[in-house]
């Protein structure tokens, strides 16, 4: 879905300490790019099983991103974190380093070090701020190249989809791929013994009894709410466009478990062709998953945006004799451009009119395209 125009690029949360903290740094300061981002000490520190404070984290880890993709792509700037709950007396940094260094760390894609793209540093430190003890403030510094959040559009190898970088997306955008012919679905195989995951095979499993309740009740509900999970949970969007990149295309599996089992010791898998069971038709489903395409994705052909081409996949839901369960293949073919899991394309930020704002695909292109030629 469209998501341009949606960034209010206020972060503080309505912390009356952020705003007041950032106003009077901004009156101090002549760095033209400065925001605030209000977080918690607990939430900075949240573990994978934190819940509720993982999903703080999360936002703001994502809010991060923004403000850093912005000012990288806008001239520079700094962003002035407010860490509520840090004690005056506790000046490491260790943890405020893991919660930032990664998403700052991806947003380097030009070759630059780490050490002189950014420089973080607490705000008490200068002597005019003493007295404030849990801010941080971190120095960004623009790129001469474009810096991407998410490009929404993976590649293969042979277990699994990977992120790109700026070289690989440059390569495949200039790589012409003269085996485009229509998507051939391959099947449910025989022999399973043959059937393995590669780059042109992907096998998911779906038990929907072993799902939590709401999940399952909304899958079976409508064949969208099925192919929203397919497409998300079971990761459609990705096969999509990393298949859709190798000469051959590839084929997505709904309904295939995997076994694993120890012959002499060693760890081997034997695939389950079991099915799941569900009322929908081939045809309900194949025109849910046009429709998303038409929603969700945009195809990068030559120099254009334009839509994914409907020839792009073929839909099969394969009967499993003697019982009402089925395995669902969806076929992609090969694709001479990329296509992105996005409407907009890739997720990028620049300032626009003192505001953070999405970059339009066409100014990402046109600026992608510079750096790489
Ligand atoms: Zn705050």
């Amino acid at each position: 879905m469209s998501s341009l125009g949606t960034e209010a690029a206020d972060y503080t949360e309505a912390c009356t300490k952020c705003q007041r903290v950032g106003k009077l740094y901004k009156s101090q300061s002549n760095c033209p790019n400065i925001i605030s981002l209000h977080t918690t000490r607990s939430s900075i520190c949240a573990g994978k099983k934190s819940g509720q404070l993982l999903e703080k984290k999360k936002k703001s880890l994502d809010r991060l991103g923004k403000i850093v993709s912005a000012w990288r792509n806008s001239g520079g700037g700094q962003v002035l974190i407010h860490v509520e709950g840090q004690l005056p007396e506790d000046r490491c940094l260790e943890q405020f380093d893991e919660f930032i260094t990664r998403s700052l760390t991806d947003l380097i894609d030009d070759g630059e070090l780490y050490v002189d793209t950014y420089r973080r540093q607490w705000l008490s430190d200068i002597q005019k701020f003493r007295d404030y003890t849990n801010f941080v403030f971190v120095n960004v510094k623009k790129t001469n190249g474009l810096a991407t959040v998410d490009f929404n559009t993976k590649v293969r190898n042979d277990i699994e989809n990977v992120s790109v970088t700026s070289a690989n997306l440059g390569k495949c955008m200039l790589k012409r791929r003269k085996n485009t012919v229509s998507p051939t679905t391959r099947g449910l195989y025989e022999n399973t013994q043959l059937l393995h995951e590669c780059r042109h095979i992907e096998i998911k499993a779906l038990h929907v009894d072993r799902l939590k309740s709401a999940v399952a009740t909304k899958l079976l509900r409508s064949p969208s709410d099925f192919v929203d999970y397919i497409w998300y949970d079971l990761k459609l969007k990705d096969n999509l466009t990393s298949m859709s990149k190798i000469e051959g295309g590839g084929s997505y599996y709904v309904g295939i478990s995997e076994n694993i089992l120890d012959i002499e010791s060693c760890r081997t898998k034997i695939l389950n062709i079991d099915g799941f069971s569900i009322k929908f038709e081939e045809s309900e489903i194949t025109s849910a998953i046009e429709s998303k395409l038409q929603s969700d994705t945009i195809a990068l052909y030559g120099n254009n945006f334009c839509d994914v081409p409907v020839n792009l996949i073929e839909v099969r839901l394969h009967p499993i004799n003697g019982t009402d369960r089925r395995v669902l293949e969806v076929a992609v073919r090969c694709f001479d451009g990329i296509i992105f899991s996005d409407k907009d394309g890739p997720r990028a930020y620049e300032v626009k009119n003192n505001n953070i704002h999405r970059m339009d695909k066409a100014v990402w292109l046109e600026r992608f395209t510079a750096v790489m030629t």
